[in-house]
């Protein structure tokens, strides 16, 4: 068995005790275990403030983009341990873990680009300055300064590599040092990767720190210039985003937290048009890569009332067919849930919102499960379930199941299909289903300001389309409301976090010599 460390105060620290033991969810064996009992963090958060800190700020924005490069090839090397520590600690098979490890690599890559892009400079400034007074000649500019702190990353437990690794990307270029704290749960993957990076001397002194679990005093040591962003559940945000020393000290909060993302298919599609065939693999594809267990998954399918039942019945056959259990046997299509609380979460959440309407698929007994015993694997079944009234309909657009679990829910007019679809309040992400182009740009209007992102999906530009659920750099992810919120990534939107913008008053010659000084020196 594993034993999960630390990595604080630039060397490995172990907890005392036995601490939390991490399991494989297809087995219920225990693979590794971690404990931060006795550990001390406020020392070695203050040491990567200072000394981390300044090997950042000292390096040009290229010489951290080779760091993020150097980052992302040693991953690479190692990548077929990642999978099999994902599929041990969290039952994917490899097209799950996918998401989770080569989307690290790839985030990072992505971010080693575009330092590249900004050259030999180790501050940014806004293009232009704006007369402020009667005179010409004294005018402001804005300075990006990366602030003197320590960018804490606080990670779900569904992507331990994505999620750590888009965090420690994006400060990192921006000149933070960054402490990572993956789910205590599903560390294994996140551990090994900060070990291996480590082990090979990539990680420069301060640079980046790893807690695996604990991390409960982590906000009540934030200070004006740290940064703590979070990825997670709307109660844990909410806990984190009150407490009084994060407010009271005005460190920069993010929150990521969960939402209920809709599929729109708008009523100019009949049966037979080849975009709902989109439509159904897309809400398979979501139901089911990482057992439906990703903050952009797919849970309401909002059609026109002429499409409900041919949708629910092609779901129905299409999710029938899967094989489900234990993931090291190639013929499974979904693998378990990351564990048994989990599972147990899945179950209750689905019961709750069978009660607004029609179970047509799912339920105890409902499959046969390959390779587990269904006493201790963490494997559901997938539950579609039919809304019957979708004006009065509650919970299914409050309550996150965080599982396989879809609710269909018809419409009349278009204008109920858009408000529905705006009752969950704010969302990461929805895919508007039409071959009507100006119908997609109309329904972007409508419901730009509750989601973070809207994504057109057609038949014919269904293969160009990153999918639904996939989180792309260069594009923001977050969303308003219940999701949080918070805005990551983005390309360079994403360094706004961990900068500080001064705006610089003095006269034109003065200004000019400050952006010379911060392209050339910083
Ligand atoms: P969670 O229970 O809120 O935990 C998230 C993280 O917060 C874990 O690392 C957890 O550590 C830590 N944590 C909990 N209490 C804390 C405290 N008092 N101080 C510091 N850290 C604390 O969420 P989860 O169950 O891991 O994740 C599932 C949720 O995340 C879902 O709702 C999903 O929608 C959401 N999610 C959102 C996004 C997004 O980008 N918007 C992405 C992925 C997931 P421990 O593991 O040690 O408890």
């Amino acid at each position: 068995m594993i034993r999960l460390q630390h990595l604080l105060g630039g060397r490995w620290v172990d907890g005392e005790g036995e601490g939390t033991l991490l399991r494989d969810p297809a087995t219920a064996i225990p693979i590794a275990s971690t404990s931060a009992v006795g550990i001390d963090v406020a020392e070695p958060i203050d040491w990567a403030r200072r000394v981390g800190g300044a090997q950042l700020r000292a390096m040009t924005f290229v010489e951290r983009a080779e760091l993020l490069s150097s980052f992302a090839d040693k991953l690479r090397e190692q990548r077929p341990s990642y999978y099999d520590a994902v599929l041990a600690n969290m039952g994917a098979n490899k097209r799950d873990a996918a998401y989770d490890i080569d989307g690290a690599i790839a985030v990072l890559r992505y971010y080693a680009s575009l330092g590249r892009v900004l050259g030999d400079r180790r501050t940014l400034m806004e293009p232009g300055t704006d007369q402020m007074t009667r005179s010409e000649d004294f005018r402001v500019a804005h300075l990006l300064t990366p602030r003197h702190g320590i960018a804490i990353g606080i990670n779900a437990f569904n992507f331990p590599a994505w999620g750590m690794f888009e965090k420690v990307a994006t400060a990192t270029l921006a000149g933070m040092p960054s402490l990572a704290k993956p789910a205590t749960q599903t560390a294994l993957v996140a551990y090994l990767m900060v070990r291996d990076l480590y082990d090979a001397n990539l990680v420069p002194e301060g640079v980046l720190s790893l807690l695996t679990a604990g991390g409960r005093e982590l906000v009540e040591l934030v200070e004006e210039e740290d940064t703590l962003a979070f990825t997670g559940s709307a109660d844990t945000a909410l806990m984190l985003r009150s407490n009084r020393t994060l407010l009271a000290r005005g460190a920069r909060f993010n929150a990521e937290a969960d939402s209920l993302n809709a599929i729109l298919a708008l009523p100019d599609l009949s049966e037979s048009s080849p975009s709902v065939d989109s439509l159904i693999d897309s809400v398979l594809t979501e139901m089911t890569i990482k057992a439906g267990q990703k903050c952009t998954a797919i849970r309401r399918v909002v059609v026109p009332l002429h499409l409900v039942e041919s949708v629910t019945d092609r779901l129905v056959a299409r999710l029938s067919s899967l094989k489900i259990g234990d993931a090291r046997n190639p013929s499974v299509d979904m693998g378990p849930l990351v564990s048994r609380s989990q599972q147990e979460a899945v179950i209750a959440g689905a019961a709750l919102l069978a009660q607004e309407g029609k179970t047509v698929l799912g339920g105890a007994g409902s499959i046969k499960f390959v390779d587990v015993d269904p006493q201790v694997a963490a494997v559901v079944a997938p539950t579609l379930i039919q809304i019957s009234e979708p004006g009065s309909a509650k919970l299914v657009h409050e309550l996150e199941v965080f599982g396989p679990c879809v609710a269909v829910i018809g419409y009349r007019g278009l204008d109920e299909g858009i408000d529905l679809v705006r009752r969950g309040r704010g969302s990461l992400v929805a895919t508007v289903v039409t071959d009507d182009d100006a119908a997609f740009a109309q329904s972007a209007l409508s419901l730009g300001s509750l989601h973070g992102r809207i994504a057109h999906l057609t038949h014919d530009g269904a293969a160009d389309n990153p999918g639904h659920g996939v989180v792309m750099p260069q594009g923001i992810h977050g969303g308003p409301g219940r999701a949080g919120g918070g805005e990551e990534l983005g390309g360079l939107r994403a360094l706004n976090f961990y900068h500080q913008r001064t705006a610089i008053q003095a006269r034109v010659p003065v200004l000019e010599a400050l952006r010379k000084l911060s392209a050339e020196l910083g």
